[in-house]
């Protein structure tokens, strides 16, 4: 069997290039299979050719299944979607970088006007042709989920549970869903100057002039070095905006705190997250502001010391949007450093490679954090559990030596590949 890799230069994505298709292609050949790479389409007749489905086009599809090839895509966007479903019949495989989804839907946390948590069922896919291709792809055994592994191994010291702060970390950008998670967890006494979200990037020179934080904000940071709540309290009237909502008004506008379309808050000036600190306040008393004026002005830290502040920790808490990769390199970091991942229930409604179970290899919270306070509440045998089988998986399937990717994760992907 020949195997074909088409990986053009310019590369369309790098991670892939040097995390799978390259030690691929190293691995193949030092156990003896027929591997190499092809700059071009033409001519290639007889093989299993891989490629990245951003080349894939249904001409493509067509042209190489003329040619009696399999074509076995690897999808990587940073979601579940899939592009083109309905064009895809001509393929093989697919290896999807994210989970795949099992239920028509998940259920997604809605805010109302006095800050009421409740959660309503939202489609994966809307349309019902788009979503029977899925199917189909699915059932048939044509799509299978693929692990995205964090791009470096790193070797972090293990602290046993009487050790560790029974706290969560949450880390990242100030996005909305995690804000809120963040808050719940606050909430119950689950939060530690451990977390932050990534806010100092904002106010960097070299940032993006569409991302960059409002003038105001940037004097006020210029002047203490962050954004002080005190002085957003002294200066709730000035300049800072925010496009899509008036965060300042007397009377929020209703729909201020939906989570649908969250983008109006991800990443946005630090004190419209103060002002809605203070509307959580008022529903569900009082917060411990030097904690939130610490988390919201974070700054990106070395690896090294990552892993010391998730690793000292007992749990590692994340929520993004829905239908994003909901097991993304940052959940197989904790676990190398045997932190356990907590994660919103919709993740359950997903299949992974390695296969997860919930309670064995990550807990939930209720889409509407009615359940966080259990928390609190985690015991030694939860923690051994869950750390040592997801340690287990991180060393099988992701720690690596000679390649730059796990080798039992390369026969996982060549052996799925061969029995096509
Ligand atoms: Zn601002």
């Amino acid at each position: 069997m020949k195997i074909a890799i088409y990986d053009p230069a310019p590369l369309r994505n790098d991670y892939l290039t040097v995390k799978y298709l390259e030690p691929m292609i190293e691995y193949g050949k030092d156990s003896g299979r027929d591997i190499g790479k092809i700059t071009s389409f033409d001519g290639v007749a007889n093989a299993h050719i891989l490629f990245c489905s951003d080349y894939y086009t249904p001409e493509i599809g067509e042209k190489l299944k003329n040619n009696n090839n399999k074509i076995i895509l690897f999808d990587i966007n940073d979601s579940s979607y899939i592009n083109n479903l309905t064009k895809l019949q001509a393929i093989d495989l697919m290896f999807k970088f994210s989970g795949i989804q099992q239920t028509r839907g998940s259920d997604e946390l809605r805010i109302s006007d006095n800050f009421e948590y409740t959660k309503q069922e939202r489609y994966f896919i809307p349309d019902d042709v788009e979503w029977a291709a899925y199917v189909e792809l699915r059932d048939s055994g044509r799509l299978l989920p693929m692990l995205y592994a964090p791009f470096y191994h790193c070797e972090v010291e293990h602290i046993p549970y009487e050790q560790k702060n029974k706290k969560a970390v949450i880390r990242g950008g100030h996005h909305y869903l995690r804000y809120h998670l963040f808050l719940n967890l606050l909430k119950h006494g689950l939060i530690n100057e451990d977390s932050a979200f990534m806010t100092r990037v904002y106010f960097s020179d070299t940032m993006d002039e569409r991302f960059k934080y409002c003038p105001e904000c940037l004097s006020a940071f210029k002047q203490f070095n962050k954004i002080p709540y005190s002085y957003y309290k002294s200066h709730q009237r000035w300049g800072c905006n925010n496009p899509h909502m008036d965060w300042q008004a007397d009377e929020l506008e209703a729909g201020f705190f939906q989570n649908h379309g969250n983008h109006k808050w991800n990443n946005r000036c630090v004190p419209s997250f103060y002002k809605l600190t203070e509307e959580f306040e008022k529903n569900n008393g009082p917060v411990d502001w030097p904690l939130v004026e610490n988390a919201l002005n974070g700054e990106f830290i070395a690896d090294e010391e990552f892993y010391k502040i998730i690793n000292g920790n007992l749990l590692y808490g994340d929520y993004k949007w829905m239908f994003s990769v909901d097991i993304p390199p940052r959940f197989w970091q904790a676990a190398s450093a045997k932190t356990i991942n907590i994660l919103p229930a919709w993740t359950r409604n997903q299949v992974q490679v390695p296969f997860l179970v919930e309670g064995d290899h990550y807990l939930t919270f209720e889409e509407t954090f009615s359940d966080i306070d259990k928390f609190n509440s985690i015991t030694k045998e939860q923690h051994d559990h869950i750390t040592n089988k997801c340690f287990e998986l991180y060393n099988l399937w992701i720690n690596h030596d000679k390649y730059k990717a796990a080798t039992h994760l390369m026969d996982h992907i060549f052996n799925n590949i061969e029995s096509i």
